[in-house]
Formats: structure tokens, C-alpha cells, sequence
């Protein structure tokens, strides 16, 4: 069976499930994300030795730990991209464990990829048509809320994504949120290579978003930028969550782990 047999075959599965059309709305109560007891890795290689971590719909969580933890890795199993090979991912309740990604989306997941996710050769108002096509918004509010929401972009729609700032390139990458009514934004490293001011900046929109009611799981290595709009925090190491709590709690511990000490 070929993979896209094998994605079809995985999203029917889903749909017998819960035939609902909108997968997302019908669990309300639920976590916007819940792993347990994750195991997931690259060819033989593990990476994740048995994560446990839950994203409270409507909160922010910061996941912070060095270089070659996982973070990413767990982002992109809960986007549908990478399969566990154990435990369970729960997307709003639903268990979506092997899905694939667009499946992962119609579940409420948006996934804002490190330093990618623009057309460098299409204005601002061009990747904002391209990134409609994934979701049922028309342009013209996908248009309203990104320039109300990042009025940089406004001033900017006639440009190319290829020669904005990486501040303006990360905003306009960010604005795949508005596309759909996500349940889940994953954000990997919104503030990779951009000056603290302009990472300050994208924060402050990050807690518009949470505020608006998006749970928001978001991998930084700016632990201050990111503990400012966190509700809750934890650290990564070694595929494993060594810590989880308030980031007050959090913030602490962080230095030891970034060294490399055992905890
Ligand atoms: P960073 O903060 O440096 O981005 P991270 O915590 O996000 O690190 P991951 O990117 O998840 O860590 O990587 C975890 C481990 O998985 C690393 O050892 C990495 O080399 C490995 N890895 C990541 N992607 C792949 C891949 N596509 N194929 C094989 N190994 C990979």
C-alpha cells in the first residue's frame, strides 16, 4: 500500500469514528492536545522516550530545552508529520494517532513550521490567497485579520515575501492561523534570527491569538519572550519532559537544563 493509500485509508478510518463534519467543534470540553506515553523517532532512531504532556484548549504552553531534545519532533508528531510508534496523541479528543497531516488539520491543528511556510516569489497578498486554499475563510477576512492584526502587512501587500524583514516574513507565516478557526497553533522558533524588539512584537500578537481563545503550543528558545504569554511552561531533555508547571515554576530550572545537568 502506498503512502497516500495509506493516508485515505487512515482519514475514512477517522470519519467512521465521528462521521460529524466539523471534527473539532463537537468535543468542546476536551484538551486541545494529549500525548501520553509518547514514543516517536526517525527510522530506528527514537527521539521521544515516552512524552506525557497536555495543551489545555484555550492556553499557551512554552516548551523550552536544548538543541536536539525533541521539540520539534514532538510538533511534528502533533501535526500528523512525523508517526509515533507508541502511546497515544489526542487532538480535541479525538485519537489521531498515525492520521495524516490534513487529517491532523481537519482536526483543528495549524502548524506554523520553523522559517518556512511563505512563497518568497508571491506578494503578501498572494501567499495570503495561496494559504485560503487550505480552509474554508474567504480572502477578503483572511485579508481583514491579518492586516488588523499585523498592520505591517497592510502597508506591504503589494510586496514580495522574498524581500520582507524576517519579522514582516514571520507575521505573514503566522497568518495561516486566520485561515481556519484552529483549535491548536503550533509555532516552532517564531523568533529564529530576529532582533529581541521584533520577537517582543510577535509575542504580543501570540497573546492576541491565545486571548482569542487558540491553545497554542510553542517551542522558543527567547524563554523570557516566550514565559510572558505562557500559562504553562516545560522543559524538554532527552526526548523526555523533565519538568512541567507555571512558568514561574518553570523559569528556574531552565539554566540547569540548557547546561546540561542532570535533574
Ligand atoms: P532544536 O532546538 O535544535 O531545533 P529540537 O529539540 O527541536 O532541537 P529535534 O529537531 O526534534 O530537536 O531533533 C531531535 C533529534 O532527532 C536530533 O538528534 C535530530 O538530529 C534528530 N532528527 C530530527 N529530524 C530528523 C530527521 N528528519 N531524520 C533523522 N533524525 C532527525
Amino acid at each position: 500500500m502506498s503512502s497516500t493509500d495509506l493516508y485515505r485509508a487512515d482519514e475514512a478510518e477517522l470519519q467512521l469514528a465521528d462521521p460529524g463534519a466539523s471534527l473539532a467543534s463537537d468535543l468542546v470540553d476536551e484538551p486541545a492536545l494529549e500525548v501520553i506515553d509518547l514514543r516517536a523517532g526517525y527510522g530506528r532512531v527514537e527521539v521521544l522516550h515516552g512524552v506525557t504532556l497536555t495543551v489545555p484548549r484555550g492556553s499557551v504552553l512554552a516548551l523550552m530545552g536544548p538543541n536536539g531534545a525533541g521539540k520539534t519532533t514532538l510538533l511534528n508528531v502533533a501535526s500528523g508529520f512525523v508517526k509515533p510508534t507508541s502511546g497515544c496523541v489526542h487532538v480535541s479528543g479525538l485519537h489521531v494517532n498515525g492520521v495524516a497531516p490534513h487529517v491532523f488539520a481537519k482536526a483543528g491543528v495549524c502548524s506554523i513550521p520553523e522559517g518556512r511556510g511563505t512563497f518568497p516569489n508571491l506578494t503578501v497578498r498572494e501567499n495570503l490567497r495561496v494559504f485560503s486554499h487550505a480552509g474554508t475563510a474567504s480572502i477578503d477576512w483572511i485579508e481583514h485579520a491579518a492586516y488588523s492584526t499585523f498592520p505591517r502587512l497592510a502597508e506591504r501587500r503589494t510586496q514580495l515575501a522574498g524581500t520582507l524583514s524576517g519579522g514582516e516574513r514571520q507575521m505573514l507565516s503566522m497568518c495561516r492561523a486566520f485561515v481556519s478557526e484552529p483549535a491548536l497553533l503550533l509555532l516552532d522558533e517564531i523568533s529564529m534570527g530576529l532582533a529581541p524588539i521584533v520577537v517582543s512584537e510577535l509575542y504580543e500578537k501570540v497573546g492576541e491569538l491565545a486571548r482569542s481563545g487558540i491553545a497554542i503550543l510553542l517551542v522558543e528558545q527567547f524563554a523570557a519572550a516566550a514565559m510572558k504569554v505562557a500559562d504553562y511552561a516545560a522543559i524538554m531533555r532527552q526526548g523526555r519532559i523533565e519538568m512541567f508547571g507555571e512558568p514561574a515554576d518553570v523559569a528556574g530550572s531552565l539554566a540547569e537544563a540548557y547546561l546540561g545537568a542532570t535533574g
